[in-house]
């Protein structure tokens, strides 16, 4: 399969690092506006794939090279220094996501293409790239909340002392600050939280949860204090969702994608059912009222900073 990443940052290295060593690709092509930056990443990505898969890495400056792309991730843009929010980003990424989409789309089969969305604010590029596209909306597949899930399950994991791959718990809504945890679906081996915690003598009251909601909200902003930028945990869930799609594999995760059109038009994180097609369906999880309104709420924040970019 050939993957082509546009956006060779801190992000988009590493994610290339991480779907060169899924073994799924038998091409990665990268650009980025900074040639250079992209050149190098090519050269020294090239040097760690002589100790791994086979692999074809190239740094390349026109986008006529992206041709025969299965999945092309989009990772270009700023990201949040110290202090700001995601939202911070809204009108700089918009203009990113609006110069990449049409070159993107003039090189790329639209019967086939899926695009992996990474830049932030998430749900909002997603929206914008998406109409830009004019593919069908399950194939602009934004990572969403796969990381903020995959935060509330390590902590778990730490928590009750059971490993991260028997935990089913889903952040949903935004990425960003309105997430909302979900935790009448939640379910380890099978079994509902509060009776895995009954049989395992655990307690997770109210206070915790509410620590470990922080804890989660806050991971990116701890991140970014500590060593300036986020990109080992991203890249870990774009090199996952690559091999959900190439192996048609038909998991569940929490991707964000268009719902809805024109007034109602949304996009953000459900669980949802990906395979080779991009999104196949979307589920609905058990949610209490607070957990409800909570996720109305992140709904109508992403639309609304949608509907003010200038
Ligand atoms: P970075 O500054 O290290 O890299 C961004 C790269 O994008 C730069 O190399 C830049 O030259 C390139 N770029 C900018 N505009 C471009 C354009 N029009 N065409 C081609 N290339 C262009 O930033 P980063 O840390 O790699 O973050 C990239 C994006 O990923 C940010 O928006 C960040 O917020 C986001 N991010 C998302 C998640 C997530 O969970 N979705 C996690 C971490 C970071």
């Amino acid at each position: 399969m050939k993957i082509s990443i546009i956006g060779i940052g801190s992000v988009g290295a590493a994610v290339a690092t991480a779907v060169k060593n899924t073994g799924l690709a038998h091409e990665i092509v990268l650009f980025d506006r900074n040639g250079v930056r992209a050149r190098a990443a090519a050269e020294d990505l090239g040097h760690a794939a002589a100790f791994s898969y086979d692999v074809k890495i190239t740094a390349v400056n026109t986008y006529r090279a992206i041709r025969g792309s299965e999945i092309v991730i989009i990772a270009a843009g700023a990201n949040q220094r110290v202090g700001e929010t995601r939202t911070d980003l809204l009108n700089a990424n918009t203009a990113v996501i609006n110069d990449i989409i049409p070159r993107v789309m003039a090189n790329v089969d639209s019967k086939n293409v899926k695009l992996i969305i990474v830049t932030n604010p998430l749900d909002v590029m997603v929206m914008v790239a998406q109409k830009l596209s004019k593919l069908p909306a399950g194939r602009v597949i934004g990572t969403g909340t796969m990381l903020d899930s995959a935060r509330l399950r390590t902590i778990l994991a730490r928590q009750l002392s059971v490993s991260t791959q028997s935990i089913n718990a889903y952040v949903l809504g935004e990425h960003g600050d309105s997430s909302v945890v979900n935790w009448s679906s939640a379910c380890i081996g099978g079994i509902d939280l509060n009776t895995f915690c009954k049989q395992t003598k655990n307690t997770l009251p109210a206070t915790t949860r509410k620590t470990i909601e922080h804890r989660v909200h806050n991971a990116a902003y701890e991140i970014i204090q500590g060593r300036g930028a986020t990109w080992d945990g991203i890249a870990g869930a774009v090199a996952d969702l690559v091999r959900c799609i190439a192996n048609d594999e038909r998991r569940i995760l929490t991707v964000s994608t268009v719902d809805g059109v024109g007034d109602k038009m949304l996009a953000m994180s459900l669980p949802r059912i990906v395979g080779n097609g991009g999104v196949i369906a979307t589920l609905n999880p058990k949610m209490d009222a607070t957990e409800s309104s909570a996720l109305r709420r992140s709904g109508k924040i992403i639309r609304k900073n949608y509907d003010a970019i200038k």
